[in-house]
């Protein structure tokens, strides 16, 4: 049994930046994240993607962040269960929880915080046949590195800033070598700069651009060889390629947090904006995984968020002990 102050679930940004805020009052954390490795979505989906809305770092690469979270938090030596999800929660006479992982790892603590984010990432995958077959053979519903795709031939598809954006950065910096974009529709859902960008590249002829057409199907043996597009008006476009990277976003789920007795919104866990716990007292929410009037998706807003929640953890771990804000400038950072 892994005993801790606070069990975080989700090694995201928000859950890694607790690590650091509870640390400094002196509670310890324990992460928990079905995911091998820290960041949530910055990690899995766009580590190489700048930020530019973290306070302080006019840019930031999306996997740096996370590098930077990490160091900050090193100091406070929180513990990683990382690869396996959290599926059930109980609680103990003492009033403790007990969270226990997929891999029956057990982890106790009086605190609980959910930063599960969009929750257990399952990509929207377009119904082709046996297209299992071929995932990591060439079919990829996320890039996590560019450069995988240097010099290789890329079938896109999708309609959003997702594939708009790959779609550019790919044909621009000249890393794959050749990129082709499919979409079922005309018209495109992402930003207007995106799409204007897009066609002006496909006029230079950098970006092969098919509309109102869909990938129906993939063909190859132990590696993807070529795709069938097929076209509303033109019938099937056979294109040879080394990828098919249909994005088509991810599918929100809460997974087994779903199941915890939580009040639940839209897919997000309902929370107090006082402190940020949810209906179940010892148990918080913060990040993407939680929903309030006027929430905002961010990752500066799950900063704030956390902050405040460790503070209402402290007044209830110790109910008699009076905690006085303390400026790090002044205290600097006291490790474990
Ligand atoms: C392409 C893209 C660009 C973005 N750009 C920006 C931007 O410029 N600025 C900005 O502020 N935000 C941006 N965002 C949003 C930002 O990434 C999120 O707001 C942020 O990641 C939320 O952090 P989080 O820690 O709450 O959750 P997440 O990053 O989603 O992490 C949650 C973690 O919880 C884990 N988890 C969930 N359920 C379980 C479970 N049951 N057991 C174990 N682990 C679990 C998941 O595996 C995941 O690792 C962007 C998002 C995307 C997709």
């Amino acid at each position: 049994m892994i005993q801790t102050d606070i069990i975080i679930i989700g090694a995201g940004p928000c859950g890694l930046f607790t690590v650091f805020e509870a640390g400094l009052l002196k509670l310890k954390c324990h992460l928990i994240d079905s995911l091998p490795q820290p960041g949530g979505q910055c990690s899995e989906i766009y580590p190489k993607k700048p930020i530019y809305d973290i306070p302080g770092f006019p840019s930031i690469l999306a996997g740096e962040l996370v590098d930077n979270l990490m160091e900050q938090a090193a100091p406070f030596k929180p513990g990683f269960t990382l690869g396996e999800a959290a599926m059930t929660i109980d609680k103990t006479e003492e009033g403790k929880f007990i969270v226990t992982t997929v891999k029956g790892t057990k982890h106790e603590a009086p605190i609980v915080m959910i930063a599960g984010g969009l929750g257990v990432f399952e990509p929207r995958k377009p119904p082709i046949e046996n297209i299992e077959d071929l995932e990591d053979k060439g079919i990829d519903y996320i890039i996590k590195d560019p450069e995988v795709y240097r010099g290789k031939r890329v079938v896109i598809a999708g309609g959003g800033d997702s594939a708009l954006d790959w779609s550019i950065f790919l044909a621009e910096k000249k890393i794959a070598n050749e990129v082709v974009l499919v979409h079922r529709s005309a018209s495109f859902r992402g930003h207007l700069d995106s799409v204007q960008k897009v066609i002006d590249m496909a006029e230079q002829g950098a970006i092969k651009l098919i509309t109102e057409a869909e990938v129906t199907g993939i063909h190859g043996n132990s590696h993807l060889e070529k795709v069938i597009i097929t076209h509303q008006k033109e019938g099937e476009i056979v294109v040879e390629t080394d990828h098919f990277i249909p994005l088509f976003g991810l599918k929100p789920s809460l997974g087994p947090i779903a199941d915890w007795g939580l009040e639940i919104e839209k897919n997000a866990i309902k929370v107090n904006t006082l402190d940020y716990s949810t209906n179940i007292p010892g148990i918080y929410a913060i990040g993407d995984v939680n929903t309030y009037e006027n929430k905002l998706k961010l990752i500066l807003c799950g900063f704030h968020e956390g902050t405040l929640a460790v503070q209402s953890a402290f007044a209830r771990i110790y109910p008699d002990k009076k905690n006085i804000l303390k400026y790090t400038t002044v205290n600097g950072v006291q490790g474990f």
